[in-house]
């Protein structure tokens, strides 16, 4: 076991501090990793703040961070895949079960024993509860380990790691690509880079946002049109004519609004998680017998195959790169939509402080 640098809060309304946490001693199958950088994503500010209690109550001391990117400093004497130097990620899982049907089929996000980066139970001990990536470094099974493409600058990979996968996931399975007419709702961490890797794929993409200051950013970073969801004619301009809608937005909202978008057997899937319920009408799905699912990031297999889609296309995040001294600055703006369009913390900062 070793001490780490990290930041932590104590509860939902408490301050980020700078504190210390156990690392465990690497096992044998164990890849040991120097963090550089560790993406702020919502889902860190939902846990910080308690706001998921009814699902997952949040265990105080709590460290988030589930965008890492690092270099291995020690393996495993069983370690196969990595080696001492290799730059490698950390996403939002750190193991599961490996027996599950699930877990077979190379769905670990969907494994009923997942252990999550963050705020789970660790089975190693090390501390009541797994401790994430705004830390100097982590300790993970190599199975749960990603390489990163040589060509992608590291600061604005690490929000590949959630913010990439939990968008790449859905925008394949939805069969996104040429002819298909695509919504991404809300332009932020998650939103950014379902317009950069839907337009990838190809498709015709349509960008939602309640924020009329990101207009020409939408379309800079890829989108066909830009729609102001506050404005009704705007949105009824497009009435009946999507294909696919991915909804990443992280706060109560209209979704009806929405469904009424897509044509007839159209899909709308949503990864953003409100801390309240939101208000489906069932006339919104029967008419045109559309369907309303949801995601979660994607399993380790297929994380790997967006990195590699994304070093393909050299697609990474557009990151304001922070000292993690600003921390508790960057969380007030995140709760406010103020980010273009993820944090990544810079973790040579922790060794001054
Ligand atoms: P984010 O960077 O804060 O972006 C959320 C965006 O939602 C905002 O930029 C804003 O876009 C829009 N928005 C915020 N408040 C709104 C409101 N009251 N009404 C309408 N739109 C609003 O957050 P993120 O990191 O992308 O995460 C988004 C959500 O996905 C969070 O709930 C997060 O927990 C969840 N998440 C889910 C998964 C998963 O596996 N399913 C993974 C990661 C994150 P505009 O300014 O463009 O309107
Ligand atoms: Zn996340």
């Amino acid at each position: 076991m070793t001490q780490a640098k990290a930041y932590s809060v104590d509860n939902p309304t408490a301050p980020f501090k700078p504190t210390s946490i156990p690392r465990r001693t690497p096992t044998d199958r164990d890849v040991q990793i120097e963090i550089l950088f560790c993406g702020i994503c919502h889902s860190d500010l939902h846990t910080a703040r308690d706001e998921w209690h009814d699902v997952m109550p949040t265990v105080y001391p709590c460290v988030p961070g589930h965008e890492i990117v690092g270099r291995v400093t020690a393996v495993g004497k069983g370690v196969k895949s990595f080696k001492v130097g290799d730059t490698v990620g950390v996403g939002c899982l750190v193991d599961s079960d490996h027996t599950c049907p699930n877990c077979m089929a190379n769905l670990e996000q969907c494994c009923p024993n997942m252990v999550l980066t963050y705020n789970s139970p660790d089975a190693h001990g090390a501390a009541p509860v797994t401790y994430g990536g705004y830390s100097e470094s982590i300790v993970v099974d190599e199975r749960f380990v990603l390489s990163i493409p040589e060509n992608l600058d590291l600061a604005a990979t690490a929000p590949l790691l959630c913010a990439g996968i939990t968008t790449y996931s859905p925008l394949k399975r939805g069969d996104v690509g040429p002819g298909k007419k695509v919504g991404i709702v809300g332009l932020g961490g998650l939103g950014h880079m379902g317009v950069k890797i839907a337009k990838a794929m190809g498709a015709h993409v349509v960008v939602f946002t309640t924020s009329p200051s990101k207009k020409e950013d939408a379309l800079r970073l890829g989108a066909d049109e830009v729609v102001l969801s506050k404005n009704p004619d705007e949105m009824n301009a497009h009435a009946g004519t999507f294909n696919y809608i991915l909804d990443c937005v992280s706060a109560d909202h209209d979704i009806n609004a929405y469904l009424n978008l897509l044509m007839h057997d159209g899909e709308l899937t949503l990864v953003g998680a409100p801390e309240k319920p939101l208000q489906i009408s069932a006339f919104a799905l029967l008419f045109g017998r559309k369907k309303l699912s949801g995601s979660l990031i994607g399993g380790i297999a297929e994380t790997q195959e967006m990195l590699d889609f994304c070093g393909e296309h050299n697609i990474t995040a557009d990151v304001e790169v922070i000292p993690i001294q600003k921390l508790n600055e960057a969380y007030g703006r995140l709760a406010k939509s103020d980010v273009k369009y993820r944090f990544s913390i810079d973790m040579a900062s922790l060794k001054s402080g």
